[in-house]
């Protein structure tokens, strides 16, 4: 019998089955999909990366991943805009005339941030589970004392947020969603494509492509998981499917999830982010700038193009889709969302902005072996919920994934720690996080 079933092949199932594997267990992955990396997926079949899934690593300080980024010898660039942030960086921001903020307009924009950071960290420094973003938001704005047009340039901008961090609407995310959103460091992208991390853990493991889980059954003598090829057996299983598979009950459990489990899968948010890249003929925009932003109601829908061509070596703009905007364009035809992001650039850029010569449009929630993007603290529950998720069930089945994490959800980091903390549990021991990219003896 094997040791250690894990299923899904993502940075949280590579990360345990090689920590585990390692320590001399047998370790079997299965994966629906035909190709490992889950949410981090890198096309090149441009002949350059695209990241559909993951970019960023959001701050290199105290990470995992700069390690592992340096022992696989990964080339980097800076790229510190990942998390929605208001500046830190030169962003080309436009006012709600369209007209690009001057000096003056840049420091008040800046300074009315921070302002409205505070007051809302006051604001939300009593509030509860039940307590939304929006009104914590709207609580903070009425402080202010501001004119209508300043407050609502800030209104937006938090509205914004949300969709990023979160892929949901302001009135959907609890108040207290984003308290551990803390960026530690630069942030960096990858001209060579982030998947590469992924694809290197995968070396060595015995990973079944192309198996999908449909029950996992827990016994005296461990754990039975059934896919669509036959069943598997093992002492124990690591379940790191994303949390909108396991909301919508595409595995059966015997017995039932506890609740202490089945709470919280029901209680917190899967958000749905989607990315659209646009490849032009020629640059159109200012040298130097990370960013253009549209500030305010011209801003809705479309608002951040982030200027990506250090990834491509091509003229290439990413622009972002969050929350039910994100669902909605699931159900537009490509030619209609690039038609529709272009003519946003037009509002700014008028006739400079040429037609894009390419486009890669993800659509992650219609995605059935993801079914959004990445977790959130939706109205009602609380960052406990996601380390709830992963308390061990009978002592055989343990949940890992961004999900699980309550210290960093929807990140790579996050999901690769929740993988270390499962094969500690499986080990019932202190495992360190190094050797990840070292190479496995194949005779275990
Ligand atoms: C558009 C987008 C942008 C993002 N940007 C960033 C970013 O810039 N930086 C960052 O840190 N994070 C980012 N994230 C989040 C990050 O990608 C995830 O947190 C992380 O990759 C999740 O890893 P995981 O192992 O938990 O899950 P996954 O990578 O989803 O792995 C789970 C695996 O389970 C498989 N699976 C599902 N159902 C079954 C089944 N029934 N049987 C077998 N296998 C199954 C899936 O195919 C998948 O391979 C982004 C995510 C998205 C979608």
């Amino acid at each position: 019998m094997l040791d250690t079933i894990v299923v899904g092949a993502g940075i949280a199932g590579l990360t345990a089955a090689r920590l585990l594997h390692a320590a001399g267990q047998r370790v079997v992955v299965l994966e629906a999909r035909d190709r490992v990396g889950g949410r981090m997926w890198t096309d090149c079949t441009a002949g350059f990366s695209v990241d559909r899934g993951a970019s960023w690593i959001h701050g290199l300080t105290n990470n995992p991943l700069t390690d592992i980024v340096a022992e696989l010898g990964l080339e980097t660039v800076e790229f510190t805009v990942g998390s929605f942030q208001a500046g830190g960086r030169p962003i080309a921001d436009h006012d709600e005339s369209r007209q690009l903020f001057n000096e003056d307009a840049t420091e008040q924009w800046l300074a009315d941030v921070e302002t409205a950071d505070a007051l809302f960290q006051q604001a939300i420094s009593e509030s509860g589970d039940d307590e939304s973003y929006h009104v914590a938001t709207e609580r903070t704005l009425a402080e202010t004392g501001w004119d209508a047009e300043r407050a609502d340039r800030v209104r937006v901008f938090f509205r914004h947020r949300t969709e990023e961090q979160c892929g949901a609407d302001i009135e959907q995310v609890a108040a207290h969603a984003l308290d551990e959103d803390a960026i530690d460091g630069e942030e960096v992208i990858f001209p060579g494509g982030y998947d590469a991390i992924p694809r290197a853990f995968a070396e060595g493991l015995d990973i079944r492509l192309g198996t999908t889980v449909t029950a996992v059954t827990r016994s005296a003598t461990g754990v039975r998981v059934d896919t669509e090829d036959g069943p598997f057996e093992a002492a124990q299983v690591i379940v790191t499917v994303p949390l909108g598979v396991l909301k919508a009950g595409a595995i059966a459990f015997a017995p039932a999830l506890p609740d202490a489990v089945a709470g919280p899968i029901a209680r917190l948010g899967m958000g749905a982010f989607n990315k659209v890249f646009l490849r032009f003929p020629e640059r159109f925009w200012p040298d130097g700038v990370y960013a253009i932003r549209q500030h305010g109601r011209p801003g809705v829908p479309w608002h951040s193009w982030y200027d990506v061509s250090a990834v491509s070596g091509e003229p290439m703009l990413l622009t972002f889709a969050g929350g039910d905007f994100a669902r909605e364009i699931e159900d537009m035809t490509d030619e209609e969302i690039v038609a529709s992001v272009v003519g946003a650039l037009r509002g700014i850029h008028g006739d400079a902005v040429p037609d894009p010569v390419g486009h890669w449009i993800t659509r992650w929630a219609s995605d059935p072996l993801a079914l959004g993007s990445y977790s959130y603290v939706a109205v009602g529950s609380s960052h406990d919920d996601h380390d709830a998720m992963a308390e061990p069930v009978d002592g055989v089945l343990h949940f890992a994934g961004e999900a699980t994490y309550g210290h960093e959800p929807a990140t790579v980091h996050g999901a690769l720690l929740s993988g270390h903390r499962a094969a500690e549990r499986v080990l019932g021991a202190e495992l360190p996080l190094t050797g990840l990219t070292r190479a496995l003896d194949p005779s275990n």
